[in-house]
């Protein structure tokens, strides 16, 4: 293990959080921090699948179940995805009634 912040392997233990995960401290720049498996990145194929998987209105549970990912994470990840995609289509119809009013004219 390595120290997010330094890279220092220099690490001791430093009690424990709330929800009783071991937490740790560098000793090398003092940073404290906790070791989460949760919070590493989804690689593109794992996104690239879910959003297939999302198309075919799939559940979330399945989903989370089949590639593996928390349902925490997915459910943010539905979030944002859903997000952009309102905000995309707003901008198309936009350009959509431009579009029309010029052949109107
Ligand atoms: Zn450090």
């Amino acid at each position: 293990m390595n120290c997010p912040k330094c890279e220092s392997t220099q690490i001791i233990k430093y009690g424990h959080t709330h929800y009783g995960k071991p937490r740790f401290r560098c000793q090398n720049c003092g940073r404290q921090f906790v070791e989460d498996a949760t919070r590493q990145p989804i690689d593109e194929a794992t996104r690239e699948l879910i959003d297939k998987l999302l198309l075919l209105r799939i559940a979330l549970a399945a989903i989370a179940r089949v590639t593996g990912v928390s349902e925490r994470w997915l459910q943010m990840y539905v979030n944002q995805k859903f997000y952009q995609v309102s905000k995309t289509s707003e901008v198309t119809q936009k350009t959509g009634s431009v579009d029309n009013a010029s052949l109107c004219s």
